[in-house]
């Protein structure tokens, strides 16, 4: 297998860095360069930024107006957009609903919400969730009952992501109580204007209201919002989740905060010297980028088996659980190197254009934020626990 790569792929990666140059928005990328607090707006000029040059469906095949690329382009390119301090690609209607519609959604469907996924038009939210469901899914409970042309909606989903700024959910509904509790599940698409749904904000750990509560009160859905067969869901829903988990292991973001990492202990004064030259501390960077170093060599295995047409199997559960604790364990150490600055946590000192005064150097600012933020990364996403179990049995065979 060879890992390097050709002389299309490195121009390939020129041709992006030379767009990103160009039409990044520098106030985009100090933004995120600083861990500045982005608006719903900022994603959204972004994406249509990407999406006139069209490099917005970066998994979506080009018959649906996506790139068309290959693993291994679709590497280059979120290595590239982590390395210029872009803002990430939301990735509900992209990454998560679009490929579904396009195995399983009906031509009516394809041809009203793929566009509108790429045009912004309709933001997406992901309703998976329950506080009975997260890794036991398929204990979905938010019931769909057929009533005529619609399907009446009673129940609760949670930790929806963004939610406050969607315009539609999809959403997993339960339909039938009989057999297996994977059969009675169907893959619903709802309006989040439709009477009778209400987004409560959950404030999380780093102050941020990233996730909700979306409640559902006899809400009427009009049953061509049904994606596929009815209580084939569970199906749609595993898709879905293979989709989810492309990019898995990071990288960008990890070799991202590995640099910052680095700025901050060479600035960071201990004993008169700075940070980064104490052995101690230098020794322990110096393990974490090792292990960055062997986890990308794993994932440009996985991408190039990917590339030649091979499914990832359980290689994706080990780059689940190798690249998100390698981004706690930067974040643990860039918390460490601010030291005291760690503890005075301003939220409102990362709103653009906020007057407030950082305490300490600029740097330490959203090192706090950035650090408890990231306690999600081994929750979400199935939960390292849950991939440890995939991992004993299906490569140990434990
Ligand atoms: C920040 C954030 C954003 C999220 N965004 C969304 C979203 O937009 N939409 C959405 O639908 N969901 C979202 N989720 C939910 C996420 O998918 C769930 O939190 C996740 O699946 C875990 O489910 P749970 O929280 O119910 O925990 P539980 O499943 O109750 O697990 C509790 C603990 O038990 C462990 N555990 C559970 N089962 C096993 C097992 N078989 N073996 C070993 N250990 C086990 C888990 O690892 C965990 O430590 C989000 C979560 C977070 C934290």
């Amino acid at each position: 297998m060879d890992l390097n790569y050709t002389d299309d792929q490195r121009a390939f990666r020129d041709e992006i860095r030379a767009f990103f140059k160009d039409k990044l928005p520098a106030r985009l990328s100090a933004k995120v360069a600083a861990g500045k607090r982005l608006t719903k707006a900022d994603y959204e000029e972004w994406h249509a930024i990407l999406n006139a040059r069209g490099w917005l469906g970066v998994t979506w095949p080009k018959e649906h107006g996506g790139t068309g690329w290959d693993a291994v382009r679709r590497n280059i390119f979120e290595e590239e957009i982590t390395a210029a301090h872009a803002p990430r690609i939301i990735p509900f209607g992209l990454n998560m609903l679009g490929p579904v519609l396009m195995a399983f959604g009906s031509e009516a469907q394809k041809a009203h919400y793929l566009p509108r996924i790429l045009s912004g038009e309709d933001w997406w939210c992901q309703g998976y969730s329950e506080p009975g469901a997260g890794s036991d899914l398929a204990n979905v409970q938010t019931s769909a009952v057929r009533d005529g042309d619609h399907y009446v909606v009673n129940g609760q989903k949670t930790w929806t992501t963004l939610g406050q700024y969607a315009d539609k959910i999809f959403c997993l509904v339960r339909t039938s109580r009989e057999g297996k509790p994977q059969q009675g599940i169907s893959f619903l698409l709802i309006d989040m204007k439709t009477p009778g749904i209400e987004v409560r904000p959950i404030v999380l750990i780093d102050g941020e209201p990233e996730v909700n509560e979306v409640w559902f009160t006899d809400v009427r859905v009009p049953v061509e919002n049904l994606v596929g067969e009815e209580n084939k869901g569970w199906t749609y829903a595993k898709y879905l989740l293979t989709h989810e988990r492309t990019n898995i292991a990071g990288v960008g973001f990890a070799r991202a905060g590995l640099a910052s990492l680095k700025r901050i202990a060479g600035e960071q004064v201990h004993n008169g010297r700075p940070l980064i030259e104490n052995p101690y501390f230098a020794a322990r960077v110096a393990q974490v980028e090792i292990d960055l170093m062997a986890m990308d060599t794993t994932n440009l295995r996985t991408i190039a088996a990917a590339a030649a047409g091979q499914a990832p199997g359980a290689e994706s559960s080990m780059l689940k659980v190798k690249g998100t604790v390698i981004r706690q364990q930067i974040n643990a150490l860039a918390r460490q190197a601010v030291g005291p600055y760690a503890a005075p946590f301003v939220s409102e000192a990362l709103d653009e254009g906020s007057n407030v005064e950082p305490v300490g150097p600029a740097y330490a600012m959203p090192v706090t934020q950035t650090y408890f933020n990231n306690r999600k990364l081994s929750i979400y996403g199935g939960s390292n626990e849950v991939q440890r179990q995939i991992i004993s049995k299906t490569i140990l065979e434990l």
